[in-house]
Protein backbone atom coordinates (compact mmCIF):
# COMPACT_ATOMS: atom_id res chain seq x y z
CA UNK A 1 0.00 0.00 0.00
CA UNK A 2 1.11 3.10 -0.65
CA UNK A 3 1.06 6.59 0.83
CA UNK A 4 -1.08 7.83 -1.01
CA UNK A 5 -3.57 5.04 -0.11
CA UNK A 6 -3.25 5.84 3.09
CA UNK A 7 -5.18 9.19 2.90
CA UNK A 8 -7.35 7.67 -0.04
CA UNK A 9 -11.17 7.46 1.05
CA UNK A 10 -11.62 4.63 -0.66
CA UNK A 11 -8.83 2.91 1.31
CA UNK A 12 -9.36 -0.84 1.94
CA UNK A 13 -12.25 -1.01 -1.16
CA UNK A 14 -9.76 -0.99 -3.69
CA UNK A 15 -7.97 -3.44 -5.54
CA UNK A 16 -6.90 -1.30 -8.90
CA UNK A 17 -3.37 0.27 -6.75
CA UNK A 18 -1.35 -0.55 -9.79
CA UNK A 19 -3.56 0.98 -12.20
CA UNK A 20 -4.42 3.64 -10.12
CA UNK A 21 -5.62 7.38 -11.20
CA UNK A 22 -6.60 8.68 -8.22
CA UNK A 23 -5.80 11.90 -7.53
CA UNK A 24 -5.95 13.51 -4.03
CA UNK A 25 -6.35 17.29 -2.55
CA UNK A 26 -2.53 18.71 -1.75
CA UNK A 27 -3.64 20.81 1.58
CA UNK A 28 -5.80 18.50 3.80
CA UNK A 29 -7.42 15.29 4.51
CA UNK A 30 -11.32 14.38 3.18
CA UNK A 31 -12.51 11.48 5.02
CA UNK A 32 -15.55 10.77 2.51
CA UNK A 33 -16.38 12.34 -1.27
CA UNK A 34 -20.01 12.41 -2.01
CA UNK A 35 -20.89 12.92 -5.68
CA UNK A 36 -24.04 14.80 -6.64
CA UNK A 37 -25.25 14.11 -9.88
CA UNK A 38 -27.93 13.80 -12.15
CA UNK A 39 -28.29 12.85 -16.38
CA UNK A 40 -30.17 16.27 -17.10
CA UNK A 41 -29.95 19.84 -15.75
CA UNK A 42 -32.07 21.84 -13.79
CA UNK A 43 -33.68 18.63 -11.96
CA UNK A 44 -32.17 20.07 -8.63
CA UNK A 45 -28.85 18.77 -8.05
CA UNK A 46 -26.90 21.55 -6.77
CA UNK A 47 -30.13 22.35 -4.85
CA UNK A 48 -29.46 18.88 -3.33
CA UNK A 49 -26.14 19.40 -2.95
CA UNK A 50 -26.33 22.73 -0.64
CA UNK A 51 -28.97 21.02 1.54
CA UNK A 52 -27.27 18.27 1.94
CA UNK A 53 -23.99 20.16 2.74
CA UNK A 54 -25.76 22.51 5.40
CA UNK A 55 -27.68 18.94 7.22
CA UNK A 56 -24.25 17.45 7.61
CA UNK A 57 -22.86 20.73 8.93
CA UNK A 58 -25.87 21.18 11.10
CA UNK A 59 -24.94 17.73 12.60
CA UNK A 60 -22.04 18.79 13.41
CA UNK A 61 -19.23 17.30 10.48
CA UNK A 62 -16.92 19.02 8.90
CA UNK A 63 -17.68 19.57 5.40
CA UNK A 64 -16.35 21.18 2.01
CA UNK A 65 -18.62 21.91 -1.51
CA UNK A 66 -16.73 21.67 -4.75
CA UNK A 67 -19.12 23.02 -7.33
CA UNK A 68 -17.77 20.85 -10.41
CA UNK A 69 -20.85 22.11 -12.57
CA UNK A 70 -18.16 24.58 -13.94
CA UNK A 71 -20.99 25.41 -17.54
CA UNK A 72 -23.63 26.85 -14.62
CA UNK A 73 -22.14 27.22 -11.18
CA UNK A 74 -24.24 28.20 -7.89
CA UNK A 75 -22.67 26.51 -5.24
CA UNK A 76 -22.22 30.68 -4.52
CA UNK A 77 -25.80 31.64 -4.62
CA UNK A 78 -26.54 29.19 -2.33
CA UNK A 79 -24.62 29.60 0.21
CA UNK A 80 -25.29 33.73 -0.09
CA UNK A 81 -21.04 33.99 -0.84
CA UNK A 82 -21.98 35.49 -4.70
CA UNK A 83 -20.20 38.49 -4.00
CA UNK A 84 -16.90 37.41 -2.23
CA UNK A 85 -13.95 35.60 -3.90
CA UNK A 86 -11.45 32.93 -3.10
CA UNK A 87 -8.24 33.66 -2.77
CA UNK A 88 -5.68 32.69 -5.07
CA UNK A 89 -2.10 32.02 -3.21
CA UNK A 90 0.59 31.35 -4.93
CA UNK A 91 2.98 28.78 -3.51
CA UNK A 92 6.74 28.43 -5.24
CA UNK A 93 5.95 27.37 -9.16
CA UNK A 94 2.04 26.80 -7.44
CA UNK A 95 -0.73 28.30 -6.56
CA UNK A 96 -3.46 27.36 -3.79
CA UNK A 97 -7.37 28.14 -3.68
CA UNK A 98 -8.23 29.35 -0.24
CA UNK A 99 -11.99 28.38 -0.46
CA UNK A 100 -14.94 30.70 0.76
CA UNK A 101 -16.92 29.94 3.96
CA UNK A 102 -20.18 29.92 4.18
CA UNK A 103 -22.40 31.47 7.43
CA UNK A 104 -21.87 28.36 8.93
CA UNK A 105 -18.20 27.05 8.17
CA UNK A 106 -18.81 25.06 5.25
CA UNK A 107 -16.40 25.62 2.54
CA UNK A 108 -16.51 26.11 -1.21
CA UNK A 109 -14.47 26.34 -4.14
CA UNK A 110 -16.55 27.12 -7.43
CA UNK A 111 -15.32 28.73 -10.55
CA UNK A 112 -17.24 31.47 -10.02
CA UNK A 113 -15.43 32.69 -7.11
CA UNK A 114 -12.40 32.63 -9.24
CA UNK A 115 -13.47 34.38 -11.61
CA UNK A 116 -13.78 38.27 -11.42
CA UNK A 117 -17.70 38.34 -13.01
CA UNK A 118 -19.99 36.11 -12.05
CA UNK A 119 -22.01 36.56 -15.08
CA UNK A 120 -18.94 35.93 -17.80
CA UNK A 121 -19.30 32.83 -19.49
CA UNK A 122 -17.04 30.01 -19.78
CA UNK A 123 -15.65 29.38 -23.31
CA UNK A 124 -13.40 26.62 -23.03
CA UNK A 125 -13.05 22.92 -24.18
CA UNK A 126 -13.08 20.07 -22.46
CA UNK A 127 -9.65 19.78 -21.63
CA UNK A 128 -9.19 23.06 -20.24
CA UNK A 129 -12.17 22.52 -18.12
CA UNK A 130 -11.00 19.12 -16.58
CA UNK A 131 -7.45 20.74 -15.58
CA UNK A 132 -9.31 23.94 -14.18
CA UNK A 133 -11.76 20.95 -12.13
CA UNK A 134 -8.65 19.23 -10.98
CA UNK A 135 -7.11 22.13 -9.97
CA UNK A 136 -10.31 23.04 -7.80
CA UNK A 137 -9.57 19.80 -6.02
CA UNK A 138 -6.08 19.45 -5.71
CA UNK A 139 -4.99 22.51 -5.17
CA UNK A 140 -7.72 23.91 -2.37
CA UNK A 141 -6.73 24.33 1.18
CA UNK A 142 -9.47 22.17 2.66
CA UNK A 143 -8.57 20.93 5.98
CA UNK A 144 -9.49 18.13 7.35
CA UNK A 145 -12.71 17.56 6.09
CA UNK A 146 -15.40 15.06 7.21
CA UNK A 147 -17.21 15.07 3.61
CA UNK A 148 -16.84 16.91 0.30
CA UNK A 149 -19.67 17.17 -1.65
CA UNK A 150 -19.63 17.20 -5.17
CA UNK A 151 -21.83 19.06 -7.42
CA UNK A 152 -21.43 17.58 -10.38
CA UNK A 153 -21.57 18.39 -14.20
CA UNK A 154 -25.08 17.29 -15.72
CA UNK A 155 -24.80 14.48 -18.26
CA UNK A 156 -22.68 11.35 -19.02
CA UNK A 157 -20.04 13.84 -20.97
CA UNK A 158 -16.03 13.75 -20.64
CA UNK A 159 -16.15 16.16 -17.57
CA UNK A 160 -18.06 13.83 -15.07
CA UNK A 161 -16.13 10.66 -16.67
CA UNK A 162 -13.28 12.34 -15.54
CA UNK A 163 -14.34 13.08 -12.17
CA UNK A 164 -15.39 10.03 -11.70
CA UNK A 165 -12.15 8.42 -12.43
CA UNK A 166 -10.14 10.74 -11.01
CA UNK A 167 -11.43 11.23 -7.89
CA UNK A 168 -12.00 8.78 -4.91
CA UNK A 169 -15.58 9.30 -4.14
CA UNK A 170 -16.95 7.04 -1.66
CA UNK A 171 -20.86 7.58 -2.85
CA UNK A 172 -22.88 8.52 -5.38
CA UNK A 173 -26.96 10.75 -4.69
CA UNK A 174 -28.26 10.54 -8.02
CA UNK A 175 -31.31 13.37 -8.57
CA UNK A 176 -34.13 13.14 -10.40
CA UNK A 177 -37.44 14.56 -11.12
CA UNK A 178 -41.12 12.82 -12.05
CA UNK A 179 -41.00 12.88 -15.44
CA UNK A 180 -40.23 9.46 -17.47
CA UNK A 181 -38.14 11.54 -19.75
CA UNK A 182 -36.11 12.68 -16.77
CA UNK A 183 -35.94 9.18 -15.58
CA UNK A 184 -35.06 7.59 -18.66
CA UNK A 185 -31.64 10.14 -18.93
CA UNK A 186 -30.58 9.55 -15.33
CA UNK A 187 -30.90 5.48 -15.86
CA UNK A 188 -28.12 6.40 -18.61
CA UNK A 189 -25.82 8.10 -15.60
CA UNK A 190 -26.70 5.06 -13.36
CA UNK A 191 -25.29 2.18 -15.97
CA UNK A 192 -22.50 4.51 -16.41
CA UNK A 193 -22.22 4.58 -12.51
CA UNK A 194 -22.09 0.63 -12.12
CA UNK A 195 -19.83 -0.01 -14.98
CA UNK A 196 -17.41 1.80 -13.45
CA UNK A 197 -17.67 -0.09 -10.40
CA UNK A 198 -19.37 3.21 -8.69
CA UNK A 199 -20.62 2.96 -5.16
CA UNK A 200 -24.71 4.70 -5.74
CA UNK A 201 -26.50 5.26 -2.74
CA UNK A 202 -29.83 6.04 -4.05
CA UNK A 203 -31.69 8.43 -5.56
CA UNK A 204 -33.38 11.55 -4.58
CA UNK A 205 -36.92 12.59 -6.21
CA UNK A 206 -36.98 16.46 -6.08
CA UNK A 207 -40.00 18.07 -7.17
CA UNK A 208 -42.09 15.21 -6.27
CA UNK A 209 -45.23 16.94 -4.81
CA UNK A 210 -46.66 20.24 -3.74
CA UNK A 211 -48.11 20.34 -0.11
CA UNK A 212 -51.97 21.63 0.59
CA UNK A 213 -51.80 24.91 1.79
CA UNK A 214 -55.59 23.55 3.55
CA UNK A 215 -55.07 20.01 3.94
CA UNK A 216 -51.09 19.03 3.89
CA UNK A 217 -52.11 16.54 1.03
CA UNK A 218 -49.01 15.57 -0.67
CA UNK A 219 -50.25 16.28 -4.61
CA UNK A 220 -47.99 14.68 -7.37
CA UNK A 221 -48.16 17.36 -10.08
CA UNK A 222 -45.59 15.85 -12.48
CA UNK A 223 -46.56 11.86 -12.35
CA UNK A 224 -49.49 9.72 -11.51
CA UNK A 225 -46.68 6.90 -11.39
CA UNK A 226 -44.99 6.94 -7.53
CA UNK A 227 -41.32 8.28 -6.80
CA UNK A 228 -40.93 4.24 -5.32
CA UNK A 229 -41.71 3.18 -9.02
CA UNK A 230 -39.57 5.94 -10.69
CA UNK A 231 -36.95 4.56 -8.75
CA UNK A 232 -37.20 1.19 -9.25
CA UNK A 233 -37.29 1.23 -12.31
CA UNK A 234 -33.95 3.29 -12.08
CA UNK A 235 -33.14 0.10 -9.50
CA UNK A 236 -31.62 2.33 -6.95
CA UNK A 237 -33.03 2.49 -3.55
CA UNK A 238 -36.01 6.02 -2.89
CA UNK A 239 -33.42 8.48 -0.84
CA UNK A 240 -36.41 10.81 -0.08
CA UNK A 241 -38.61 13.16 -2.01
CA UNK A 242 -38.53 16.49 -2.18
CA UNK A 243 -41.18 19.02 -2.80
CA UNK A 244 -41.50 21.79 -4.80
CA UNK A 245 -40.75 24.46 -2.10
CA UNK A 246 -41.56 28.20 -3.09
CA UNK A 247 -40.42 29.18 0.10
CA UNK A 248 -37.08 27.99 -0.58
CA UNK A 249 -36.93 29.47 -4.00
CA UNK A 250 -37.67 33.05 -2.52
CA UNK A 251 -34.61 32.15 0.28
CA UNK A 252 -32.29 31.71 -2.55
CA UNK A 253 -32.66 34.96 -4.35
CA UNK A 254 -32.49 36.65 -1.00
CA UNK A 255 -29.33 35.12 -0.49
CA UNK A 256 -30.11 32.64 2.65
CA UNK A 257 -30.83 29.43 1.47
CA UNK A 258 -28.65 27.74 4.02
CA UNK A 259 -30.38 29.43 6.96
CA UNK A 260 -33.70 28.67 5.10
CA UNK A 261 -32.99 25.13 5.19
CA UNK A 262 -31.33 24.97 8.62
CA UNK A 263 -35.27 26.47 9.91
CA UNK A 264 -37.37 24.36 7.51
CA UNK A 265 -38.22 20.86 8.26
CA UNK A 266 -38.64 19.87 4.31
CA UNK A 267 -35.41 18.32 4.03
CA UNK A 268 -35.38 16.16 7.26
CA UNK A 269 -36.00 13.28 5.03
CA UNK A 270 -33.38 14.14 2.56
CA UNK A 271 -30.19 14.11 5.23
CA UNK A 272 -31.98 10.94 6.81
CA UNK A 273 -32.16 8.69 3.66
CA UNK A 274 -28.27 10.11 2.78
CA UNK A 275 -27.25 9.32 6.16
CA UNK A 276 -28.49 6.20 6.48
CA UNK A 277 -27.21 4.84 3.18
CA UNK A 278 -24.21 6.05 3.74
CA UNK A 279 -23.68 4.39 7.07
CA UNK A 280 -25.11 0.98 5.66
CA UNK A 281 -22.88 1.43 2.45
CA UNK A 282 -20.27 -1.45 2.39
CA UNK A 283 -17.76 0.83 0.68
CA UNK A 284 -17.25 3.30 3.68
CA UNK A 285 -14.05 3.56 5.54
CA UNK A 286 -14.77 4.06 9.18
P1 LIG B 1 -29.34 21.49 -11.42
O1 LIG B 1 -28.20 21.64 -10.48
O2 LIG B 1 -29.79 20.07 -11.58
O3 LIG B 1 -29.12 22.16 -12.74
P2 LIG B 1 -30.72 23.34 -9.67
O4 LIG B 1 -30.54 22.76 -8.32
O5 LIG B 1 -29.85 24.49 -10.05
O6 LIG B 1 -30.62 22.21 -10.78
O7 LIG B 1 -32.26 23.71 -9.80
C1 LIG B 1 -32.77 24.31 -10.99
C2 LIG B 1 -33.80 25.39 -10.58
O8 LIG B 1 -34.92 24.78 -9.95
C3 LIG B 1 -33.22 26.40 -9.60
O9 LIG B 1 -33.72 27.65 -9.92
C4 LIG B 1 -33.74 25.93 -8.25
O10 LIG B 1 -33.92 26.99 -7.34
C5 LIG B 1 -35.10 25.31 -8.64
N1 LIG B 1 -35.44 24.20 -7.73
C6 LIG B 1 -34.74 23.07 -7.54
N2 LIG B 1 -35.36 22.27 -6.67
C7 LIG B 1 -36.50 22.91 -6.28
C8 LIG B 1 -37.58 22.60 -5.39
N3 LIG B 1 -37.61 21.46 -4.73
N4 LIG B 1 -38.56 23.52 -5.26
C9 LIG B 1 -38.55 24.67 -5.95
N5 LIG B 1 -37.57 25.02 -6.81
C10 LIG B 1 -36.55 24.16 -6.97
Amino acid sequence: MSDKCSSCSQNGSCTKESKCTVMLPKHGKIKKIIAVMSGKGGVGKSTVTGILATKLREAGHSVGVLDADITGPSMPRFFGINDKRAIMQPEGEEVKFIPVESETGIKVISLNLLIQNEEDPVIWRGPVINGVLNQMYVDTVWGELDYLLIDMPPGTGDIALTIMQSTPITGVVMVSTPQDMVTMIVKKLVTMASKLNMNTLGVVENMSYVTCGKCDERIRVFSKKSAKEQAEYLGLELLSEMPIDLDFVESLEKGNAEEYVLNSHNYDELFEGVNKAINKSVNIIK
